[in-house]
């Protein structure tokens, strides 16, 4: 029996899937709480850069999440006082974020953290590992997808909108290089687990995701209530 006491949804993926979108909307439908589980590597990226400490360094690094004081207000990210939810958006703070999220010093730094989130009614946790390891009782757990040529389209096209110059093959080389570094690396890689639904939005619009989600859950409630 899986704890249903505070209802987890978790929802992985790879970059650039809609996972955050997607996983928002299905937060405020729910009026569930969210984490966003990149943006707390893109913040020890950022931290890092700023305390001059190597993005190699897994000591000093864990060392450093420690002592960290993130928070997230109203979809605003905090470190200290210093408000960076737009220093983290960079795709140099991407990059930095899949390189300290490959030491296991500092994903362990950050799981206490992020499984303080899960408070009720309920949380909807965006990640990689949101389901095979900082929630493994989740009570839906969502792998969501999108080939690697959809995702960079739709990057591509983001990029345009805020107009910033953008270069699609660029972007598609960048976007697998990272995938292949979250789903090779040792610790906590990116994989669907068998009790996973696969999500793949690649012909799929953003509200038929939701909807998916949505009535996924609703499966869940109907089926814990039924036994
Ligand atoms: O989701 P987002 O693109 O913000 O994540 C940035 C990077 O942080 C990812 O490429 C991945 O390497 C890492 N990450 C992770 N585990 C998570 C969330 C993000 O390793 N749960």
């Amino acid at each position: 029996m899986k704890n249903t006491l505070i209802p987890v949804i978790a929802i992985d993926g790879p970059s650039a899937s809609g996972k955050g979108t997607i996983s928002q909307l299905v937060a405020e439908t729910l009026g569930f709480h969210y984490l966003d589980s990149g943006a707390l590597y893109r913040v020890v990226a950022f931290a890092a850069k700023q305390n001059g400490i190597s993005w190699a360094d897994a000591d000093a690094l864990a060392n450093m999440t420690e002592m960290l004081d993130i928070r997230f207000e109203h979809g605003a990210v905090f470190l200290g006082s210093q408000e960076i939810s737009q220093e983290i958006r960079s795709e140099a703070m991407g990059k930095g974020a899949s390189e300290v999220s490959a030491h296991p010093q500092v994903r362990s730094a950050l799981t206490m953290l992020q499984q303080e989130f899960a408070k009720p009614p309920g949380l909807v946790a965006d990640g990689r590992d949101m389901g095979s390891v900082i929630f493994p009782d989740a009570v839906l757990k969502i792998f969501l997808t999108a080939s690697a040529e959809t995702r960079a389209e739709r990057r591509y096209k983001q990029l345009l909108e805020r107009n910033v110059d953008a270069d699609y093959t660029a972007i598609l080389q960048d976007l697998q290089m990272r995938d292949k570094r979250d789903s090779e690396r040792s610790t906590a890689p990116l994989v669907q687990t068998p009790d996973a639904l696969l999500l793949d939005t690649s012909h799929r619009t953003i509200d038929e995701a939701v909807d998916f989600v949505l009535n996924a859950y609703k499966n869940v409630l109907n089926s814990s209530l039924s036994h």
